[in-house]
């Protein structure tokens, strides 16, 4: 049993006042739309709670569910809403776009897809200046592993052990966890050593995990590879911050066997890590492709490769096409988002909220020997939980035990991770610090119980 030293003063936590409430729900009960998901629905499908949660409204930081009981989104539907649910400034700018044309495929002009390349390109470092729009990470992730064949003539991709970077054959293939891993074609790709500062072999050593890519391409390949992909923070791996100096040190074993490298931007992109815009940059590094998507759209189906005018010349005269890629509802949507990250200073908020938050979390773990550490930079923050410190050995169950705890407090978040102990913070960029209190006072409050 974990006991707290203020066991006593600890009342039950409150969710922060919000002046705001749903217009009353008449649709089907959580019952009805769960019986509904078993007998339609793909049996691939998992929910988050064992009592899953019918969210009917949501509102900047909030969800809604069929009582208008609210609830505090600490996951901010898996690190994609960063301006807020049906965030003003984002629903207007769709509802104007659909009153003039809905659909118009890239085989015409129209100005939404052109002003949204035009701003996102801005955004980029280097020469990264053409985009091409996808619906999906996964998309934009394949398209990125294709144009990295076509361009340097090999088929050898390198990743992070504990990625994930989607769920069609060639992101599978990238992505390195085996929950996540089908009995499908997946040739090519190399896993190297994953440069996690908690769990990993070499600790926070950036520069000695990054000569397993060396090693991979002076061993495994013939020396010439095609690229290595990688994200900046894992999300879905758990949290993980890649050791410091790794990315420079990897970069340039990449660059010298002819390899492009590629920055997997879908989860850490937009200001979710506060220091910087794209994850990659607390690293020093220049990407030759960046992909992205969740953000990028506040929850608007979306994705994105942006990479040089050069490279981008592999798709010269191939016929590469998308029928929904750069939909004007969906382009403007990513440049009302650009906007509002702008002029709500959303990057600052995630970088002085998130510290904050961080900081808190990292009082509970001295509270709490089940929590063997926290993570993270921004918005983008994770706990393990361990049952002993010294092992590491992961608390699964206690981390389910401790969300749907949390559920029942008004809070959500995620969990991830190889061993599913992992709980992901990563909330709506306009979280508050009194959302952050009453977040690690729920969390609090649910380990004084255990
Ligand atoms: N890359 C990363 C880092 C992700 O976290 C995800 C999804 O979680 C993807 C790619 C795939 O994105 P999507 O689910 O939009 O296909």
């Amino acid at each position: 049993k974990q006991t707290s030293l203020q066991e006593n003063e600890i009342h039950i936590p409150q969710l922060p006042p919000f002046d705001y409430s749903p217009p009353p729900y008449t649709g089907p009960s959580a019952e009805e739309i769960l019986a509904k998901r078993q007998q339609y629905l793909s049996p691939s499908l998992f929910h988050l709670y064992s009592n899953p949660l019918n969210v009917v409204d949501g509102k900047m930081q909030y969800l809604f569910d069929e009582n208008g009981r609210r609830y505090l989104d600490g996951f901010g539907g898996i690190a994609t809403v960063c301006c807020g649910h049906c965030h003003p400034d984002v629903v207007d700018a769709i509802v104007k776009q659909i009153n003039r044309i809905q659909h118009s495929t890239v085989l015409y002009l129209n100005h939404a897809i052109a002003d949204f390349a035009e701003a996102l390109a801005s955004k980029m470092p280097g020469n990264l200046k053409v985009v091409f729009f996808t619906n999906s990470g996964t998309e934009a992730n394949e398209l990125a592993l294709m144009i990295a064949r076509l361009y340097t003539g090999s088929q050898d991709i390198i990743s992070l052990r504990n990625a994930y970077h989607g769920n069609a054959a060639g992101t599978m293939g990238a992505t390195a966890q085996s929950i996540w891993k089908f009995n499908v074609v997946q040739s090519g790709v190399h896993h190297a050593l994953n440069p996690d500062p908690y769990r990993g072999v070499f600790g926070s050593d950036g520069e000695q995990y990054a000569k397993d890519v060396q090693d991979i391409i002076d061993y495994g390949t013939t020396g010439h590879i095609a690229g290595f992909i990688s994200e900046a923070i894992q999300g879905v791996g758990g949290i993980i911050e890649l050791a410091p100096g790794y990315l420079p040190a990897a970069y340039k074993s990449v660059k010298e066997a002819g390899g492009l490298c590629i920055a997997d931007e879908v989860q850490a992109g937009f200001g979710r890590t506060g220091s910087h815009f794209w994850g990659f940059e607390a690293q020093g590094v220049v990407p030759d492709i960046v992909t992205m998507a969740k953000g990028i759209g506040n929850g608007i189906p979306l994705g994105a490769v942006v990479t040089t005018p050069e490279i981008a010349k592999v798709l010269t005269r191939r016929s590469y096409f998308n029928t929904f890629g750069g939909n004007p509802l969906c382009t403007a949507a990513g440049l009302a988002v650009l906007n509002v990250i702008e002029k709500e200073n959303l990057q600052e908020n995630a970088l002085v909220v998130g510290s904050y938050l961080k900081k808190r979390l990292t009082e509970l773990k001295d509270k709490y020997q089940i929590i063997g550490d926290v993570r993270g930079k921004g918005l983008m923050l994770g706990v393990e939980l361990v049952t002993d410190r010294e092992q590491k050995t992961p608390a699964k169950a206690e981390t389910l035990h401790v969300m749907e705890q949390m559920k029942e407090l008004g809070v959500l978040i995620g969990k991830g991770g190889f061993y599913g102990n992992v709980f992901r913070i990563t909330p709506p960029l306009c979280f508050t610090k009194e959302d952050a209190d009453f977040l690690v006072d729920a969390m609090d409050y649910t380990m004084s119980k255990m």
